[in-house]
């Protein structure tokens, strides 16, 4: 199963974003937490949402959840 982060810094929208750990556009260093291991990545944007109010999926590793933001 893919192992999930959320980015620490929000985006421009003010959405903190949930990568996988393979993805090319995951922040460095200490710029995320890590989620865990999740078999659907919408396990993971629920785990998110317990630690940041407004959550988005990564455009490139999460597109199903781009933009699906939760207030
Ligand atoms: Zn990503």
């Amino acid at each position: 199963m893919p192992l999930y982060y959320v980015s620490n810094e929000p985006n421009e929208e003010g959405a903190h974003v949930v990568h996988r750990s393979t993805c090319g556009y995951i922040p460095s260093g200490k710029k995320q937490t890590f989620l865990g291991n999740y078999a659907d990545v919408h396990d993971a944007i629920e785990e998110a949402k317990k630690i940041y109010p407004v959550i988005d999926g990564c455009f490139y590793c999460c597109y199903a959840f781009h933009h699906k933001k939760v207030v």
